[in-house]
């Protein structure tokens, strides 16, 4: 079968490899679309950094690796032991590998697992033409939810988690300092939750156009705004209850700080290139709460499910701005390099997708 396996920096291929093969616990799909994501793109500039150079400690897997965490796709065969899917379904992967044991575990936080992996960086992803996984990965998709949204759903649940992090109230003003994808999965989130006071703190002017596209109330420029003191005009001369961090600059830490009322709350769910300094005073002097969101906890991708199908996610399929095929995947990644303003999304047609 064709994969697109990542060998080392700047250096994916399509390969030829062999079908996996299928155990009797074991679902294999055919992959329909494949988003890619930051952390992949991370990987192609920068890597090889999560992915393994040699054996994974859980799955025992290595360079080079198939890639896509981010996927939809429709079952092709099901081991003997499989009861509860048949061929022909349509469904996702939730790709955390986790030991189900550790102390994390053990308290559900299986997303600080101590002995995490992940489909598409530590095992074989979902960008070829076959994968095979445990039926415990799969959720099903809903029958009004098309494949290449359900390629959606595992950045929505990394959004949809940060804002139950945040215990986010629908009378909150919520602050998201940047809107690419992960900010624009935020803001979508927080309407779903009927959150009607959300700001969002861009400056690309393509992403500051697609925030306000996607629902945002306020849309500040960092380069031509006193955010901090937008802020709080905009919130009853207050500042907001909850900032979500999808930024990780130093700059937006310090504006998230003054832009906060007392007691607020700010959620950080950036991974930063560099740990930043925080204004702990002004922190204690407003009590403000700072928290760390990782991935997803058990149940977040069955809410963004349920959401998308009843509407209450909507554009959703906006998102997606442009859709490729497996031999165009590097163009795909120089796009979202090159013209990262104007792209949320991309996502590659695999074997399954319409
Ligand atoms: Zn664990």
């Amino acid at each position: 079968m064709k994969a697109i396996r990542f060998h080392g920096r700047k250096d994916l291929r399509l390969d030829e490899i062999p079908i996996p093969e299928l155990k009797s616990d074991d679902i294999k799909i055919k992959p329909a679309y494949v988003g890619i994501c930051g952390t992949d793109l991370h990987e192609y500039e920068d890597g090889p950094i999560v992915i393994p150079s040699t054996s994974h400690r859980v799955t025992g897997e290595q360079l080079p690796l198939t890639l896509g965490h981010e996927f939809s796709g429709v079952v092709y065969e099901v081991g003997s032991a499989v009861t509860s899917y048949k061929p022909g379904d349509r469904v996702v992967v939730q790709p955390v590998i986790y030991d189900g044991t550790c102390g994390a575990c053990k308290q559900a936080q299986i997303n600080c697992c101590y002995n995490m992996g992940f489909i598409g960086t530590s095992s074989a992803g979902g960008l070829a033409e076959f994968i095979v996984v445990k039926e415990s990965f799969l959720f099903r998709l809903p029958d009004n939810v098309s494949l290449d949204v359900g390629a959606m759903v595992e950045p929505l649940a990394v959004a949809w988690h940060s804002t139950d992090v945040a215990n986010v109230r629908p009378s909150d003003s919520v602050l998201i300092l940047g809107g690419g994808p992960i900010g624009i999965a935020v803001l979508l989130c927080l309407k779903a939750k009927g959150i009607s006071n959300i700001i969002v703190s861009e400056v690309a002017a393509g992403r500051k156009k697609l925030a306000t596209q996607f629902g945002a109330t306020h849309v500040l420029d960092p380069t031509e705004d006193d955010v901090a003191a937008r802020c709080r005009q905009i919130c009853d001369n207050e500042g907001v209850h909850v900032v979500i961090d999808a930024a990780g600059v130093q700059s937006g830490l310090d504006t998230a700080i003054e832009a906060c009322r007392v007691r607020a709350t700010i959620v950080n769910i950036a991974l930063w290139g560099k740990s930043p300094t925080v204004a702990v005073n002004t922190m204690i002097y407003k009590e403000i709460t700072y928290k760390g969101s990782a991935i997803y906890v058990q149940g977040d991708f069955q809410q963004v499910l349920d959401a998308l199908g009843n509407g209450k996610i909507a554009n959703a399929k906006d998102m997606i701005t442009k859709k490729i095929e497996m031999s165009e995947v590097d163009e795909g990644f120089r796009l979202l390099v090159e013209d990262k303003a104007n792209q949320v999304k991309i996502l590659i047609r695999v074997a399954g997708g319409d």
